[in-house]
C-alpha cells in the first residue's frame, strides 16, 4: 500500500473527469468544500467544520474501468473522458480500493496472454466492455463483474483460473451482458461464474448484501460518520416511528431501527427494494417495513391517513425533493427531520421551503465523502418550531 508521501499527481488528471480536484493539497479541497456549504447554508445557520479523512485515498469500495482501443488498434483500459468515446489510460487510480487496481493491471495482462478482443463501441463487436470490482471494506470479500458485449465467453474456465490464482481474495465472479448502446456500465442480465454471486459488507453493525446493480455508498470509512452523524441529529427515541425517504438497500433504516419503535423505508427503484427487504431479514430486522414508491406520493398517502410520524430522515438524489414530498412532510409534521444532500444547491432550495412552513435549521454537518472530487455531502437537522 502507498504512503502518502508517495502518491504523486495522477498522469491522468487533465482528460479523465473522475478527480476535478487532483493536484489540489488536500486541507486546501477542504477548505474549498467548507466554503462551498457556507455559501449556500449559511444563512440558515452555523456549518461546523467539514469532516474529511485522514488518508485519502485508494477510498472507493467500487471501481469500474472501460476497455477499448486507440487508433492504432492497440488496447487501451482506462475511464471515459466526461460526454465523449474517448478513453484515458489510467494505469492506477487514486481513488480506487488497492485490491481493484490490481485486479484490473492482471485482467489487462490476461486480455493479452489469452488473447482475448475488446469491445468496439462503433461496431458493436468484440468481447469485453468494462470491468467492475466491488469489495468489502476489509478487502476480505472482493467481486469481479466481467461486462461483456455477448454471452460468450472464449476461454472461460481457464480464464477464471488463471484470474483467481492472482488473486485469491476474489469471493465471486460474475459475468454481466450489456450489448447496447449506452453509457450504462452494467446490463441486465448476470451470469455467475464463480461464488455466490453477491459480496457481503459490513456497514454500522449491520450486514449488507451487494450484487453487481445494488446501490451502496461508495466510501466506507466516511459513510460510517455521516450515518452516525445522522443517527445523532435524529436524537431517536424508543417510542419513535421514523421514515427512512430515499432509502436506497436500507442502510440508514437499519442502522437505526434499533433504537425506535418502528422504521418505514420508501424508494423508487425495484431492485434496490428487494435488496432492502433481504438486508432485513439477514439482520434479524423486523421493525422495518420497505415500500416501493415515489417518496412524495407515498408521503402523500401518510398525509391522507394522519399517519403519526416522529422523525423524517431524508436522503434524495442530486435533484433534491420536490413539492410533494414537502408539502406532506409539513402535513405530518415531524419533531426533527434529517436531510443527507449530495448536492448542497437543491438542498438549499428545500432548505428554504422547509423553513418558510415552520421548521427551522439548527445544525449544519458537511461530510467530504468524495476526496479530490468537487462533490461535497451535509447533512442539515430541521426542528419543528413550537
Ligand atoms: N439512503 C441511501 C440511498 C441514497 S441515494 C443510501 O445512503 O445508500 C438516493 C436514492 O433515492 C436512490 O436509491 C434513488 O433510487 C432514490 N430515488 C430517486 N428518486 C426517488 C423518488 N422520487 N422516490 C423515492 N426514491 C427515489
Amino acid at each position: 500500500m502507498m504512503k502518502e508521501n508517495e502518491i504523486r499527481k495522477c498522469p491522468a488528471a487533465e482528460l479523465c473527469g473522475g478527480c476535478q480536484l487532483q493536484g489540489v493539497p488536500y486541507p486546501e479541497q477542504l477548505r474549498i468544500k467548507q466554503e462551498k456549504v457556507e455559501k449556500l447554508l449559511g444563512n440558515y445557520g452555523k456549518v461546523e467544520p467539514i469532516h474529511g479523512m485522514n488518508f485519502p485515498y485508494f477510498y472507493r469500495n467500487k471501481v469500474q474501468i472501460s476497455f477499448g482501443k486507440d487508433h492504432k488498434g492497440r488496447i487501451l483500459m482506462g475511464n471515459y473522458v466526461p460526454s465523449s468515446h474517448v478513453i484515458v489510460p489510467v494505469a492506477s487510480c487514486q481513488l480506487a480500493s488497492n485490491c481493484a487496481n490490481e485486479i484490473f493491471q492482471t485482467i489487462g495482462r490476461l486480455l493479452k496472454s489469452f488473447r482475448l478482443s475488446v469491445f468496439d463501441e462503433n461496431s458493436m463487436e468484440g468481447f469485453l466492455r468494462h470491468v467492475m470490482v466491488r469489495s468489502s471494506h476489509d478487502e476480505e470479500s472482493v467481486m469481479v463483474v466481467l461486462v461483456t458485449g455477448s454471452p460468450i465467453f472464449p476461454k472461460k474456465h481457464d480464464f477464471i483460473e488463471a484470474l483467481l490464482k492472482a488473486h485469491p481474495n476474489i469471493t465471486t465472479i460474475v459475468q454481466n451482458i450489456n450489448s447496447r448502446r449506452t453509457s450504462m456500465i452494467l446490463g441486465e442480465r448476470n451470469i455467475i461464474l464463480h461464488g455466490k454471486g453477491y459480496i457481503e459488507d459490513e456497514l454500522c453493525g449491520s450486514v449488507f448484501r451487494l450484487s453487481p446493480h445494488s446501490f451502496y455508498q461508495t466510501n466506507h470509512k466516511q459513510t460510517e460518520y455521516l450515518y452516525t452523524k445522522a443517527i445523532s441529529f435524529a436524537g431517536l427515541k424508543k417510542t419513535d416511528t421514523v421514515i427512512d425517504a430515499y432509502c436506497g438497500i436500507g442502510t440508514i433504516g437499519l442502522t437505526m431501527a434499533e433504537h425506535v419503535r418502528e422504521v418505514l423505508g420508501v424508494e423508487i427503484n425495484k431492485t434496490a427494494i428487494k435488496d432492502a427487504i433481504k438486508n432485513a431479514k439477514i439482520n434479524n430486522c423486523d421493525n422495518i417495513t420497505f415500500i416501493c414508491d415515489d417518496a412524495g406520493k407515498y408521503m402523500q398517502k401518510l398525509a391522507y391517513d394522519k399517519k403519526k410520524i416522529d422523525v423524517v430522515i431524508m436522503d434524495p438524489p442530486r435533484s433534491g425533493s420536490d413539492e410533494k414530498f414537502l408539502s406532506s412532510l409539513v402535513k405530518l409534521g415531524p419533531e426533527r427531520v434529517v436531510y443527507i444532500s449530495c448536492n448542497p444547491v437543491t438542498q438549499k432550495r428545500d432548505l428554504k421551503y422547509l423553513t418558510a412552513k415552520g421548521y427551522k435549521v439548527t445544525k449544519i454537518q458537511p461530510v467530504d465523502m468524495f476526496p479530490h472530487t468537487e462533490h461535497v455531502e451535509s447533512i442539515a437537522l430541521l426542528e419543528r418550531k413550537r
